[in-house]
């Protein structure tokens, strides 16, 4: 079917014959009958990743295949969403190992971009919970892989941006909980200097994450909210929550109606940001018990969130420094906040040790934010770009939709490696995104 379609931000918007598949065979049906073609889970990445001319949705390949509730070993097929997972393992005490801020991502999106939580430093990405998984490649055939075998395969399929092939089937651990809620601590710090000192002291904490206000300048550059959770014990709870631990959050969420004029969004935004920030009664310090959706999912409450930045849409910029380079995130910010053209709001988040072939994360800061498209800004983005490389950081994949291709091979120094293995299992390159041809992967 012929569709119009763009990822979250809004940027690029493209026309794809678009296939879907129920069964395996149909699958492989499409496969041979079509040329450059990428898996599309729910278009959450936010630029190229999952556009080209040809994509096969994989909505309707959404199956559980079995579920261990003893073990904690969960089987599907990879269009199933993350939120329909939850709806089943947290009832029977059990919660995602690890999953980004956004639960209506599939389970193929997860392994393809091998997305990361806010427990990074403790958990790894999502690939580290993998045990198995299933691979259609181009020819039709369907490959098994795992950390023991075809473990080439497996590496560049996590992280590697649907190159390889569609993933079809995955298996992977949970992680055990004794109830849906999570033991909040949000601590105000004064700037980016003390930010940073309050997440190496509360490194111990499982799940940690800061939203930075990226207006203030002076003594106060950098000040944020930083925000720390544990999931819940039993003896953690109010005789009310104790009746019922592992109770799913109730539905509440409100639609985006249409897309905005992009001054609206400012106006929005201010007054977000000065709720959060100036709020009268908002401490230093809070402790509270709360459910996971608002603490995982804030966004998730708006749906389609994403009009507010207006016709033109919006890029998100995500790079990582190592531990050491904490002067190039002053850099950074410093130069986005002169300029001005930024959210106002950054999130910065901590990566522990990983490196694998082409996931994104490795030990430092990672930082996101969104830059609503306008003229000028992919000039300053190649800027911001030079100096990521410059500090030894690199950009997520799954939320770019410009950067140049050197900045790509420059950043991740295993990016000759992959290609070979893309080469190997995807020779005619019969899967290739408007990303990878324009980062001259798939070219
Ligand atoms: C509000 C919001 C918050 C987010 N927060 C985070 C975060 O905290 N951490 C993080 O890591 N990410 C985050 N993301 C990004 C998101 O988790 C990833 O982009 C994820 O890959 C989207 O999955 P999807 O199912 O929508 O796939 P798509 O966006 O459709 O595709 C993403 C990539 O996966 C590939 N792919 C999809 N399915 C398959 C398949 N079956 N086989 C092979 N390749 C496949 C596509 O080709 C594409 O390259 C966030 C996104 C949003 C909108």
């Amino acid at each position: 079917m012929k569709k119009t379609i763009a990822n979250w931000g809004n940027y690029p918007v493209m026309e794809t014959e678009e296939k879907t598949f129920t069964f395996e065979e149909q699958l492989s049906d499409a496969l041979l009958h079509s040329d450059g073609i990428i898996a599309r889970g729910n278009g959450r990445c936010y630029g190229d990743a999952s556009l080209a001319k040809n994509t096969i949705s994989t909505l309707k390949y959404d199956k559980v295949l079995s579920f261990d509730t003893e073990q904690g070993i969960f089987e599907c097929q990879s269009g199933l969403m993350l939120d329909k997972i939850l709806e089943v393992i947290v009832p029977k005490g059990w919660f995602l190992p690890v999953t980004p801020g956004t639960k209506f991502i599939t389970v193929g999106g997860a392994i393809a971009s091998d997305v990361h939580g806010k427990n990074h430093h403790v958990d790894g990405c999502f690939s580290h919970h993998v045990l198995e998984m299933d691979v259609v490649l181009g020819s039709g055939e369907t490959v098994t892989c795992s950390p023991t075998s075809n473990t080439e395969l497996f590496w560049a399929t996590c992280g590697g941006m649907g190159l390889t092939g569609i993933i079809t089937r995955a298996k992977f651990d949970l992680k055990k909980v004794e109830s849906s809620y999570i033991k909040q601590k949000q601590i105000k710090a004064q700037n980016l200097e003390e930010v940073i000192e309050l997440f190496e002291r509360y490194k111990h904490y499982t799940y940690s994450v800061a939203w930075i206000d990226c207006l203030k300048k002076g003594k106060h550059f950098g000040r944020s909210i930083l925000m720390l959770g544990e999931h819940a014990k039993l003896e953690d709870l109010d005789e009310e929550k104790k009746k019922d631990p592992l109770k799913l959050p109730n539905k509440k969420q409100i639609t985006f109606p249409f897309t905005l004029p992009s001054f609206v969004l400012n106006q929005l935004t201010v007054k977000a940001f000065n709720f959060l920030f100036y709020g009268k009664n908002f401490k230093r310090e809070i402790n509270n018990v709360i459910s996971y959706e608002p603490f995982f999912y804030p966004l998730d409450a708006i749906l389609h969130w994403n009009r507010g930045y207006g016709k033109k849409g919006f890029v998100q910029y995500q790079f990582v420094l190592p531990l050491e380079s904490k002067q190039g995130l002053i850099e950074i910010l410093k130069r986005i906040s002169d300029k001005g053209l930024g959210s106002f709001l950054a999130v910065l988040k901590v990566f522990g040790k990983q490196d694998d072939l082409i996931s994104f994360p490795k030990e430092g800061y990672t930082l996101a934010l969104d830059f609503p498209v306008r003229k000028g800004l992919f000039e300053f983005l190649d800027e911001l770009d030079k100096v990521v490389l410059d500090y030894g950081g690199r950009l997520y994949l799954s939320k770019d939709a410009r950067m140049k291709s050197d900045i790509f091979w420059k950043g991740y120094s295993n990016a000759n490696r992959f290609s070979e293995i893309v080469k190997k299992y995807n020779p005619d390159f019969k899967f290739n995104s408007v990303q990878a041809n324009r980062l001259s992967i798939t070219h």
